[in-house]
């Protein structure tokens, strides 16, 4: 029987991670599937009975990775401090939670930023949700020092109180209006979730040349945009500024790849085949968007 694996979201339709994980169980002929699970909360409780009576492991996503905390048997370090799950391992009815997105914008991050060390350098991170969380937690754990700032001050504000205690690193909580630079900027809000509008004459603050122009890396890790007016999921309106002001871009797709990777090794225990789950990801991207 081949072993149940799956992602856990409300919606998943658009969900990529199929695709991804599929491709992988057939390169490294693991006898195994891989569906989306759109689940409404009010039916959680029955699929997670079901995930532990069948299931072999679960990718996590929006906007569960917190509530399914209160399923597992056992939680890994770095999954708790970041407070929140994103993969779970059945190991025999024992489910083990795992967040792997710290992960994957690390190694999204460093496999960009070459040279002797990221160690000081200041990231910039847009956004206070889950998704902002991880990565502060990442880049703290690499010793860069971290600026968070949100629209609602107070979740920046949480996250950075938290996380400074872990890490020498430092991180600080900015309010909204002030427009720190750093090395490097990181997106991780839904503002183009929100905004699908938007054009080259409204674009965020976060977009504006002047403050950009002062960083070496932009990340955006958005990699599902449907903007009426720029046609490319990956390519955000950020993204394209940064380009056009020479820095380094970073979408959102590896990041979606490299914690996949991670998932695959744990529930595999092997290396994850990366260039046919990188090639997967990106055919079932144009096929989608
Ligand atoms: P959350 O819903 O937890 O957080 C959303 C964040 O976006 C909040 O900080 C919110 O601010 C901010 N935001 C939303 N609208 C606006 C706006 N109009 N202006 C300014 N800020 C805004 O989501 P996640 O953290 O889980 O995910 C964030 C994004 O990252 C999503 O687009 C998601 O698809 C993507 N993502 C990508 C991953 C990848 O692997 N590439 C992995 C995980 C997520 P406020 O608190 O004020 O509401």
């Amino acid at each position: 029987m081949a072993k149940k694996y799956g992602i856990l979201a409300y919606p998943a339709g658009h969900s990529l991670s199929p695709a991804v994980h599929n491709a992988a169980f057939k390169a490294m002929k693991v006898r195994a599937e891989y569906k989306a699970h759109e689940i409404e909360e009010v039916d959680l409780d029955d699929f997670m009975k079901m995930v532990r009576n069948n299931f072999a492991g679960l990718s996590v996503s929006l906007p569960y990775k917190e509530i399914v905390i209160k399923y597992l048997d056992e939680i890994d370090d770095h999954a708790r401090r970041i407070g929140a799950v994103n993969t779970i391992v059945n190991n025999n009815g024992f489910l083990v939670g795992y967040n792997t997105d710290f992960l994957g914008s690390n190694k999204a991050i460093t496999e960009v930023i070459k040279g002797p060390s990221t160690k000081g350098m200041i990231a910039v991170i847009i956004g206070a949700g889950g998704a902002a969380r991880a990565i502060a937690y990442g880049l703290l754990s690499l010793g860069m020092n971290v600026w968070i700032k949100n629209r609602t001050k107070s979740k920046a504000d949480a996250i950075a109180i938290e996380l400074a205690e872990l890490f020498d690193a430092e991180i600080h909580s900015e309010e909204w209006d002030n427009w720190q630079t750093g090395d490097i900027l990181i997106n991780a809000t839904s503002f183009w979730i929100q905004n699908p509008d938007t054009t080259a004459e409204n674009l965020p603050k976060f977009c504006d040349e002047n403050f950009l122009r002062e960083f070496k890396v932009v990340m955006d890790i958005s990699y599902n945009v449907h903007l009426k007016n720029f046609p490319d999921p990956l390519m955000t309106p950020l993204l394209i500024k940064a380009k056009e002001l020479g820095l380094k871009t970073i979408s959102g797709d590896k990041m979606l790849l490299y914690q996949a990777v991670e998932q695959f090794k744990l529930w595999t225990g092997e290396e994850a085949p990366i260039e046919i789950m990188r090639k997967a990801l990106e055919e079932e991207g144009k096929r989608c968007f």
